[in-house]
């Protein structure tokens, strides 16, 4: 047997689903999040998000964690067990499922088999994520990709970005 057939990838460190959102959003914003350099609280997307958050759907249950990652909602439905997200707007539509499917996955390590469900209440549109093949190579890369990037001495360079105007850090990377 060669060394190759022997050899065990490396175990990544755990990455939260949050973690994730920013990879898909901006690895720069992804850098400084990773580091707790916290964005402007005061930010009024950032209120707005909690509020709906707290808000929304709320009769279903609270937040569920899991090591860093926080589901928004996690309900049963027809002997399903379905990992809800519930997000503002669906701009940043390909975060928010690569994040959910991140949530499947982490249940799915668990011997837990649930689907997604993705919800933007503002826009009473819903869409079901399922976890697949496809997905999980994906999510691998992914997840390697994010620690070399938070392995970084420094974050990577401002780049403008549709997110931008939304984002928390907008002062600190464009005044
Ligand atoms: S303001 Fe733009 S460049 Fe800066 S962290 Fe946010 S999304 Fe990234």
């Amino acid at each position: 047997m060669s060394e190759e057939d022997t050899m065990i990838p490396t175990p990544l460190p755990h990455i939260g689903g949050t973690l994730i959102w920013y990879y898909m959003i901006c690895h720069r914003e992804l850098w400084l999040m990773a580091h707790a350099l916290n964005p402007d609280e005061d930010d009024p997307n950032i209120e707005y998000g909690r509020f709906l958050h707290e808000r929304a759907y709320a009769r279903e249950g609270n937040e569920v964690e899991l090591e860093n990652s926080k589901m928004d909602r996690v309900i049963e439905r027809d002997g399903h067990i379905i990992v809800v997200e519930i997000k503002k707007s669906s701009s940043a539509i390909d975060s928010a499922r690569t994040q959910l499917v991140h949530y499947l996955m982490e249940l799915e390590e668990r011997g837990i088999s649930a689907q997604g469900e993705l919800r933007f209440p503002e826009e009473r549109r819903k869409e079901i994520v399922i976890l697949d093949d496809a997905w999980r190579e994906r999510l691998r890369n992914i997840k390697e990709e994010i620690v070399q990037i938070t392995a970084e001495p420094k974050p990577p360079p401002a780049k403008r970005v549709s997110w931008c105007s939304r984002c928390g850090y907008v002062e600190f990377c464009w005044s």
